[in-house]
């Protein structure tokens, strides 16, 4: 990409990012997927390095810099490794963002310096056994009683959760009986009730920790409560937005990564006294993946520019994640195929790049439901002409 439209601040991070994901992520990066080990020592160097609250003001411990820089700093690390992109994407979008958007300062002031020195990880329960796209059937239970909440119910897929100081979760929440609605809480790791399922055995990002979360007759005091009760569902799509440009700039990475290996393999690799490359047949393939990996991200470094003016991103955050996962699947799949046999065996990594990219098109609200949201926001505007 074209390192002018950034300011000189976004390029230094680029470079520092890039350099790390080169020299400390890419050398341990086949070896973590193969053991399925979670990235601790990855995660302890990124914290020094300041990459666990890039976007978070510097009162809290963060750089205090913009969701561009945040979007610039996953998309680097995916370059290498998704594993370790989503550890650092997940516990920023989703484990720092709702406590920095919606906490109390008393919220802010206890939770957030920890995460963002990477002393704990967070993570973002909303998902559920049965309500995953659908997230608001939620059928986690908060009843409130005297001065705390009792919590039961079970969330599905979350990141982080097995090394997480702290996880934001959201339950219905229930007062005298009555429904207040999905309302979002904090939880900290060790609290009597909460307990972890195992790892999932995962295709990709299969270094990054994914697993259940079960709250049985979990008290929490009534401090816990994260914004306003029954205000749970507003919170979840504000703080998915955010993670959607966190996952279009984890696509690109995983894109640019299965492509630099392809072009490096087609420019070396020979056929009929030929480099591969200079085929029609694959030097096209080249051309349409570098053209639209240009094209995500324009998508995806506008809609975290928008952002960051202030802007609704719903429809540019679904647009840039939808592009950027579904070219993610589309690259991979075509790096694999300019490797030949070579693509299908793991010493060339492409395959790795090829299982991470799948889940892109799942998370943080699947390529269905991102077309539901622009298709919406579509029919609102056609109401308007
Ligand atoms: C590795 C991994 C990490 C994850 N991390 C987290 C996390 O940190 N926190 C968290 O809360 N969740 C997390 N998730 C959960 C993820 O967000 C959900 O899996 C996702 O939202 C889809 O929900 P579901 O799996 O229940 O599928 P479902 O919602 O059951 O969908 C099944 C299929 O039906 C389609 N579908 C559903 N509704 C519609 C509709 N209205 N129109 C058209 N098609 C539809 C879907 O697109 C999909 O193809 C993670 C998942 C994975 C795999």
């Amino acid at each position: 990409m074209d390192l002018r439209y950034f300011s000189e601040e976004h390029r230094l991070l680029h470079d520092m990012v890039a350099e790390f994901s080169r020299n400390e992520v890419e050398p341990v990066a086949e070896e973590q997927d193969r053991e399925g080990r979670f990235p601790k020592e990855l995660v302890q160097k990124m914290a020094a390095l300041g990459l666990l609250g890039i976007p978070i003001d510097s009162k809290y411990g963060g750089a205090g810099m913009d969701t561009v820089a945040f979007a610039i700093a996953v998309h680097q690390l995916a370059i290498a490794d998704a594993s370790t992109a989503i550890t650092m994407g997940a516990h920023t979008s989703l484990g720092c963002m709702p406590i920095y958007l919606f906490g109390t300062e008393e919220q802010k002031q206890k939770y957030l310096p920890a995460l963002t020195s990477g002393e704990q990880l967070g993570a973002f329960a909303l998902t559920e056994p049965g309500a995953g796209s659908d997230a608001g059937g939620t059928q986690t239970r908060a009843e409130k009683r005297h001065d705390k909440y009792v919590v039961n119910g079970q969330k599905a897929f979350i990141t982080n959760a097995g090394y997480a100081g702290v996880i934001s979760f959201t339950a219905r929440l229930f007062e005298n009986g009555e429904e207040v609605g999905i309302t979002t809480f904090i939880a900290e790791a060790g609290t009597p009730g909460l307990r972890l399922g195992e790892p999932e055995k995962k295709m990709g990002w299969r270094a990054s920790d994914t697993r259940a979360v079960y709250f049985e007759d979990m008290e929490l005091p009534a401090k816990q409560l994260l914004g306003e009760p029954g205000k749970g569902f507003t919170q979840f799509l504000k703080v998915l937005s955010g993670g959607r440009i966190s996952l279009g700039a984890l696509a690109l990475g995983t894109t640019e990564g299965a492509f630099r290996r392809a072009l490096k393999y087609a420019h070396e690799r020979e056929a009929f006294g030929k480099k591969i490359g200079e085929f029609q047949g694959i030097g096209f393939k080249l051309a349409d993946i570098a053209t639209e990996l240009e094209a995500a991200k324009h998508l995806v470094y506008h809609a975290a520019w928008l952002k960051d003016q202030g802007h609704n991103v719903d429809r540019e955050a679904a647009m840039a994640k939808l592009f950027a996962s579904e070219l993610a699947m589309r690259a991979t799949t075509e790096a694999i195929q300019i490797h030949g046999g070579y693509g299908y065996i793991r010493e060339y990594q492409v395959e790795r790049f090829f299982r991470d990219a799948k889940v892109l098109e799942i998370g943080e609200g699947t390529s269905e439901i991102q077309r539901i949201v622009i298709a919406r926001q579509l029919m609102e505007e056609a109401g308007r002409l």
